[in-house]
């Protein structure tokens, strides 16, 4: 039996396992905040419908089957018992709305994301090779204006119109990725937070900094984008690890 006919019930079966299998995995990285933070992944063609996480649950216990679909065009979203945190709703839905190359949202308070957020200059210098990923390749929101309610999601969202850009790394708060895939945007977001921690611990050892050439980052950045399927990998692997621990994520 493959996972696609467990729930036939459930639509977007195989990308609501992906999706849980994600959940799991941040959560045992530390990379959660209690019951926040939101991933979602669209499911339809311009975006208006979206898997997210049920509001106010924590990661280690997300199934496949918890997921909610929420849809953007329902004004009657946010009503309901199975409604979206509206924080989420504000954040994610903004960000399908205004950019298109954005089929995936992850977005997480994680330690070292968030210390690079609270510096004045939350710049990623390419001082290794998972830094030189993200040369040219991160916004940073210098606006945090409260809770992500829908017009503080629409002004974020608003600053990943470069589709090169994957990565916000959100002043005061947290991180935002984007991707194609639950695979891509897990991957990306694991990677920044490698990145942002061996930067920060960098810092904290107070030597100076061997800086990569602009040249030598952008040419690392590019070969790590085409790398193949090394996020489809990653994910496999990890689900691959919580199947062989009879985890219930994929039910
Ligand atoms: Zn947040």
């Amino acid at each position: 039996m493959t996972v696609t006919d467990i729930r036939p019930n459930l639509h977007h079966w195989p990308e609501r396992v992906d999706l849980a299998a994600a959940f799991r995995w941040t959560a045992r990285l530390n990379m959660h905040e209690a019951v926040a933070n939101h991933f979602s992944l669209a499911v339809n063609d311009d975006g208006t419908r979206f898997l997210m996480n049920p509001n106010q649950t924590h990661f280690s216990r997300i199934k496949a089957s918890d997921l909610i679909e929420v849809d953007a065009s329902d004004p009657e979203t946010l009503s309901g018992p199975s409604a979206p945190d509206p924080t989420a709703w504000g954040l994610h839905g903004g960000v399908y709305r205004h950019c298109a190359h954005a089929r995936c949202v992850m977005h997480v308070h994680s330690i070292f994301a968030t210390v690079l957020a609270s510096l004045a200059d939350s710049r990623l210098p390419p001082i290794d090779q998972n830094c030189a990923t993200f040369f040219n390749r991160y916004v940073i929101d210098d606006g945090y204006g409260g809770l992500a309610f829908e017009d503080e999601g629409a002004r974020c969202a608003g600053l990943l119109t470069d589709p090169r850009k994957k990565v916000m790394i959100m002043g005061n708060h947290g991180v935002l990725v984007i991707g194609r895939t639950v695979a891509d945007a897990f991957n990306r977001l694991y990677y920044f937070e490698r990145a942002a921690e061996t930067y920060i611990r960098a810092l904290q050892t107070g030597q100076p900094l061997r800086v990569l050439p602009d040249d030598i980052a952008e040419k690392t950045a590019q070969e790590l984008e085409d790398y193949p399927e090394q996020d489809a990998r990653h994910l496999a692997e990890l689900k691959a690890i919580l199947d062989r621990e009879n985890s219930d994520y994929a039910s």
